[in-house]
């Protein structure tokens, strides 16, 4: 380990500390919101996201109280939503169990739905210090290359040997400091692509910078394999203007968010082929138009068609069109809302 590790970066960080939302509270219900968003989000698409979260549920209790629809509007488009489905798990359980006080100690954490080590360590070093390491994508880039380790960036031995080497220094310091430095050097300085090996204070002892191999860490998993998805959504408008949606439930994408009727095929189809698809359900329908979309997802390349028709006919149970933004809806669903209402 580098001299004065722990010293010079807390010494970087006092100075070069960014002025965001949740480094102005210890509050570790504002900390576990700020830390769930960000696990899949980046700081500057997050903080919007955090700021609506904690203006409409600015306590665990009234976000117990919350429906899950409410919570998934809140998120709506923030994607990865199982993370907001377990938020919401969690924040009832702490009403019952912990008496609506968010627990801070890191044995009482990593029980709750949704708090993984990562998070638990970010929440009891910043809110009760303890010495608790936290290892994100961000810490796993800049230890990589400062020691040349050329395990895969997310296996568990990475993650333990990193911890192994770090911990000790974790000890000298406020941990919450510590832990918040490392993340923070990892985004800014020692960046994916755009690192700063040139203003950096630990080029000196940096391995990769050393034997001229930053770009090739840390070691990724080689052939993520993407899948291509057909996703045709009929959005059938009635008489009166309205159309049908429904939750999504499948253990697929987007669970608990809304939709309209789909269908998933293995190729495009054509105008023919949706009206043939209608007709068996509704009568005297007229096609209106097509708008398409390309949304990629971390594994996945959704090609998606939504069908705009009209029915001579008035749903039970429809939805008018203006109504249609008070439910949570996938991105690219509500991108197309937005053009028919
Ligand atoms: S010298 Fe470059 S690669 Fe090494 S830690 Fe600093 S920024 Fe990262």
């Amino acid at each position: 380990m580098e001299n004065n590790f722990a010293k010079k970066l807390i010494e970087w960080y006092k100075i070069n500390l960014r002025d965001l939302p949740w480094r102005k509270t210890n509050d570790p219900y504002k900390i576990w919101v700020s830390e769930i968003i960000l696990q899949q989000t980046r700081i500057d698409q997050g903080t919007p996201y955090y700021l609506s979260f904690i203006n409409k549920f600015p306590n665990v209790k009234k976000l117990s109280e919350s429906t899950l629809d409410e919570l998934m509007k809140v998120c709506q488009g923030i994607g990865y939503y199982n993370r907001i489905v377990n938020m919401h798990k969690c924040a009832k359980i702490v009403v019952i169990e912990y008496n609506s006080n968010f627990p801070t100690k890191y044995s009482e954490l990593i029980k709750l739905p949704g708090i993984g080590d990562y998070t638990a360590s970010a929440i009891s070093s910043i809110c009760s210090g303890e010495s608790k390491m936290v290892v994100d994508g961000n810490v796993i880039r800049l230890f990589s290359r400062l020691y040349n380790l050329n395990y895969q960036q997310h296996s568990s031995i990475m993650k333990k040997t990193i911890k192994k080497i770090g911990e000790k220094e974790i000890l000298k310091f406020n941990s919450g400091d510590f832990n918040q430095a490392l993340m923070d050097y990892g985004s800014m300085i020692c960046s994916p692509k755009k690192y700063k090996c040139d203003k950096c204070i630990f080029s000196k002892s940096c391995e990769a910078f050393k034997f001229d191999i930053v770009d090739e860490l840390p070691v990724k998993k080689k052939n993520i394999t993407i899948s291509q998805r057909f996703f045709n959504y009929f959005v059938v408008i009635d008489k009166s203007l309205k159309v049908k949606i429904h939750k999504r439930k499948e253990k697929d994408i987007w669970n608990n968010l809304y939709e309209f009727e789909l269908l998933e095929t293995n190729n495009k189809i054509s105008v023919k082929d949706a009206e043939t698809y209608l007709e068996e359900k509704h009568q005297r329908l007229s096609f209106k138009k097509k708008h398409q979309l390309s949304h990629k997802l971390t594994h996945q390349v959704l090609s998606i068609d939504f069908w705009i028709f009209e029915v001579d006919e008035v749903f039970k149970y429809g939805i008018d069109l203006p109504s249609l933004n008070n439910y949570p809806f996938p991105k690219p669903i509500f991108t197309i809302i937005s053009k028919i209402q």
